[in-house]
């Protein structure tokens, strides 16, 4: 009977369902916040979404979704239902391995094991858009979750302006070719703080090396997220920020981005395409 009910995720089933992969060349650049808001932002639009949280450096993703300690259930001990907050469906490493605050440090084997488990054992459903927030980086992780993904959109890039992470994000980008995952867009994020106060504009990091790099690399150019003191405090309450704060500049950013990068995984626009 479980057997039956069972719908693996098989994107193949459906050409109308799309995954897109959140990637970045290091952590701490806001990966998890840009997978974590294009998820509710995708739902809030009425898209059956999931949202698949991989990143077992930092399993951010419950926090910032106010899901901390949530577990996830199975019927007949295999199939995994993933929590549901409204048209939103979550899945993340920190579900099945209970709360911690010691750094995951395992095999190699064994990561890919639960990896593994998240992508074939979880009852999703009919799912619109799959957000992946891959690990960081473009080591074996991020490469084994790539992998994993049946039937990839394809991908954003999160940077921030600092010529750091973007020579991390180069690396990404060749990353995705060397894998023939169409890159959807780079985002520039924490790209300069407006004053709430007089509403001047200063570039901490620089501005607009993203849109500079993604122009020499041949990639479409997503947008600029400004550095949000908000976003924090969202984060630490669990009230994704999308959600809370809808009518902020940032969220309008946002949604900006959002609808771009409808546009483009609806013909998987891709790299080379600028
Ligand atoms: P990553 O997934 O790349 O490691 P996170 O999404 O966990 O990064 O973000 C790292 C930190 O930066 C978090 O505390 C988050 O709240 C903060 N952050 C992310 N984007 C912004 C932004 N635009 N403005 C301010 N803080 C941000």
């Amino acid at each position: 009977m479980a057997e039956e009910k069972r719908q693996p995720y098989r994107l193949q089933s459906s050409p109308a369902e799309k995954t897109i992969l959140v990637l970045s060349g290091k952590g701490g650049v806001g990966k998890s916040t840009v997978a974590a808001n294009l998820a509710i932002s995708l739902s809030l639009q009425g898209f059956t979404t999931g949202l698949l949280d991989t990143d077992f450096h930092g399993p951010s993703i419950p926090k910032l979704l106010g899901m901390e300690g949530t577990r996830v259930y199975s019927d007949d001990g295999k199939t995994l239902h993933p929590a549901e907050m409204g048209a939103l469906r979550v899945i993340s490493v920190d579900f099945l391995l209970g709360s911690r605050t010691d750094p995951v440090i395992w095999r190699g084997p064994m990561k890919m094991n639960v990896i593994k488990q998240l992508f074939e054992d979880v009852e999703w459903g009919e799912l619109d858009f799959m957000v992946v927030d891959c690990p960081p980086g473009t080591g074996d992780e991020p490469l084994s979750v790539v992998q994993l993904v049946p039937d990839p959109t394809g991908a954003v890039i999160v940077t921030t302006p600092q010529e750091m992470s973007l020579s991390d994000v180069r690396r990404s980008i060749q990353f995705c070719r060397a894998l023939k995952l169409p890159v959807l867009g780079v985002i520039e994020n924490m790209s300069g703080f407006v004053c709430p106060h007089c509403g001047h504009r200063t570039d901490l990091f620089g501005s607009g090396g993203g849109e500079e790099m993604a122009k020499q690399m041949g990639v479409h150019f997503l947008g600029r997220i400004p550095i949000e003191p908000a976003i924090v405090s969202s984060g630490e309450e669990g009230k994704p920020f999308v959600y809370h704060q809808g009518k902020t500049d940032f969220a309008r950013v946002f949604e900006g981005i959002v609808s771009d990068l409808l546009k483009r995984s609806e013909t998987a626009a891709g790299d080379g395409e600028g």
